[in-house]
């Protein structure tokens, strides 16, 4: 392989089309024919990252191996592709800005009046191009945040702009918009997309490939009309319809010849037809359940559902593994009260307690979390979820009245979580919580948990600033909870179990960043394996 192929991906109409599955979709594909490939997402915003932003903002906020606080789209890149990503993977206007300023600091621009040409560009140009360069992917694709026309996407598409320019066939830009359909006059439109395409020319930027979400087939008629009038071949207008789940898109893309159409364009051999057996078992597991089960996910943002969408596709793996459709009834713990808590999740074959932060929707919790200790249902407890079931065990089992975290009561009388030692002198919010991958070593073999994992040693990846109080230590185990994970550096609890109980288990850390199609956690498939037999 000579040099690394660049493959934007800009958004055009309006936000919510899908950049993200759609750069994952052609990755796939690509990636299935043998191609190393890496996705990256430009953010156009100006934090540093989204690890300061409210889930209500931007949805989840996805963690990678390397303790990267990033945007959700890579948690579609790592599901699809399968293989991690890291910190140079997501890029925000703000990092960016960030670097550019500190090299003026430093003195590097020697005197020069420091601007967003060539500067800003040269900085988001350089962050593109790391991970061909250093990475050495073959194929990187790299989506734009952002709708084109916003004043702060234009550095990157002038960043783009120059790219094409200087890397000539070994760059492509593929440019993803919606073609409407007015039901009073039963029409399909192309007006948007053309006038998209324009916005994308006026700075200089020529789509080579179009891709036209649609709720209708686009027949050739609009095929045609969209590549007249926005100079695009015919083969490059794309048709990408609606489909019952986002991972249908790899084999619709492939219908559509896009990865045919994107290799011939950056000339890259075809080399073997993609290889999506294990892909389309997935899918044939996933449309073809023997089982159902109902899984609560109790949390305090479920109006926005993006905001737990890791856990939401994990559940997803861990179904079709099983054979299983999991139907998942989101919890509002805002809502949940004594009287209602029967109601809430009685009838439930499962609950999770989602991860969060700060005390709002606290109290619904932990009385879910009675609930299903007291009436053996299968409990998941994740980061915050899992210090939900230490507390909740504190005061209803273990007799310590008013337990709690410090993150909720500074002043607890029994501070069963508290702040780690290494956060104590820590003032900043941004990137400063434990992030990342770190060792966890499973200390029972008849635990439930290592059932699930079947190994002693695994990594898993974090994001919190609190942890379990060792001093209480010796008081959960006689009381029949189990530190059953335990970090072998620190001795920090990583895992905790209740034995008795038929399937109950929190974690300090977020198995639902790694669960993939092709490899699904083997937490949340042993959970809904317990859900099944409820
Ligand atoms: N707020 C808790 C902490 O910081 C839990 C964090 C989480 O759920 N991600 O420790």
């Amino acid at each position: 392989m000579s040099s690394t192929k660049y493959i934007f991906v800009t958004g055009g109409v309006t936000s919510s089309l899908g950049k993200g599955i759609l750069a994952s979709s052609l990755a796939k594909l690509l990636q299935a024919r043998g191609y190393s490939v890496t996705i990256q997402k430009l953010d156009p915003y100006i934090n540093v990252d989204p690890g300061t932003l409210n889930p209500y903002e931007h949805g989840e906020c996805f963690v990678t191996d390397d303790g990267a606080e990033t945007d959700l789209d890579l948690g579609h890149y790592e599901r699809f592709l399968n293989k991690p990503t890291s910190q140079a993977n997501n890029v925000t206007t703000g990092r960016i800005y960030q670097s550019v300023i500190n090299k003026e600091r430093r003195g590097d621009y020697l005197g020069k009046t420091v601007q967003i040409i060539p500067h800003i560009t040269d900085e988001i140009k350089r962050k593109i191009k790391f991970l061909g360069t250093k990475r050495k992917y073959d194929i990187v694709v790299t989506e734009i945040g952002g709708t084109v026309g916003d004043i702060e996407s234009l550095p990157y598409i002038e960043a783009v702009r120059q790219l094409k320019w200087e890397l000539g066939s070994n760059a492509l830009v593929i440019h993803l918009t919606l073609v409407p359909f007015l039901a009073a006059s039963g029409e399909l439109k192309t007006k948007p997309t053309q006038h998209s395409v324009k916005a994308l020319l006026e700075n200089g930027v020529q789509p080579d490939i179009l891709v036209l979400r649609t709720e209708h087939d686009l027949g050739i008629d609009i095929r045609k009309k969209v590549a007249l009038f926005c100079n695009v071949e015919i083969d490059a207008v794309v048709q990408s319809i609606d489909v019952p789940t986002i991972y249908d898109v790899p084999n619709k893309m492939r219908e559509e010849k896009l990865d045919v159409t994107v290799l011939k364009k950056i000339k890259l051999p075809l080399k073997d037809d993609p290889a999506l057996k294990e892909w389309n078992n997935f899918l044939e597991r996933h449309k073809n359940p023997e089982h159902e089960v109902r899984i609560g996910l109790v949390g305090k943002y479920v109006e926005l559902q993006d905001a737990y969408k890791s856990i939401a596709e994990s559940l997803v793996h861990a179904g079709a593994s099983n054979l299983c459709r999991v139907k998942l009834d989101w919890i509002h713990s805002e809502e949940i009260n004594e009287s209602n808590v029967e109601e809430m999740v009685g009838g439930l074959d499962g609950v999770i307690i989602a991860p969060g932060f700060g005390h709002r929707g606290i109290e619904g919790k932990i009385l879910a979390t009675k609930y299903v200790r007291e009436n053996n249902i299968p409990f998941l407890g994740i980061c915050l979820g899992m210090q939900i079931a230490v507390i909740e065990y504190a005061r209803n089992v273990l007799g310590m009245t008013n337990a709690d975290s410090t993150e909720m009561n500074e002043k607890a009388p029994f501070p069963v979580i508290d702040l780690m030692e290494e956060q104590k002198g820590i003032t900043e919010k941004g990137g400063t919580m434990r992030l990342g991958a770190y060792a966890c070593h499973i200390v029972d073999k008849k635990s439930n948990m290592y059932k699930a994992y079947g190994q002693a040693d695994i990594r898993e990846r974090h994001r919190h600033r609190y942890e379990f109080n060792n001093q209480f230590l010796e008081d959960f185990k006689k009381g029949g909870m189990k530190p059953v994970g335990l970090n072998p550096d620190t001795n920090l609890v990583e895992v905790m179990e209740i034995p008795s109980h038929k399937w109950f288990i929190g974690v300090q850390y977020h198995p639902e960043y790694s669960s993939t199609v092709l490899n699904p956690h083997p937490l949340f498939v042993a959970f809904v394996k317990a859900a099944l037999t409820k």
